[in-house]
């Protein structure tokens, strides 16, 4: 079976609007696609150490997920709503609430979490 990509596939996230960025997280690409149990994406402790640990399972599906950008910027422009909580891009919300003070003054999310893979 061949899985065709949602629209907007190279376009980079910050080009996309939310419903495609919607469209890319609700699609068969997104690795969290029917895995785990939802509270699996809701860590509880607010402490970031603590959370990740809380959500560590979620955070290995993320860190695979090939949608994970996309997924990262629907998270920030939707951050007075759902965006917030739980956890988004392989993030928890403490880290991804670090990131968003950088994404607000126009880092792209790509370039975030480049930076973050090279700080691992
Ligand atoms: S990055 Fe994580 S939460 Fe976002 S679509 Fe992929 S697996 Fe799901």
């Amino acid at each position: 079976m061949t899985i065709a990509p949602p629209s907007g596939l190279g376009a980079g996230p910050a080009a996309l609007t939310n419903e495609e960025l919607q469209n890319f997280v609700a699609s068969p690409l997104a690795g969290c696609a029917g895995t785990l149990e939802p509270d699996e994406w809701y860590p509880i402790a607010a402490k970031p150490a603590r959370a990740r640990v809380e959500a560590a399972r979620a955070l290995a599906v993320c860190a695979a997920c090939p949608v994970r950008a996309e997924c990262l910027e629907l998270s920030l422009r939707t951050w007075s709503g759902a965006g917030q909580h739980g956890v988004w891009g392989g993030l928890v919300e403490a880290d991804r609430n670090s990131l968003r003070r950088e994404w607000l003054r126009g880092a792209p999310v790509t370039a975030l979490l480049a930076r973050l893979a090279r700080a691992r």
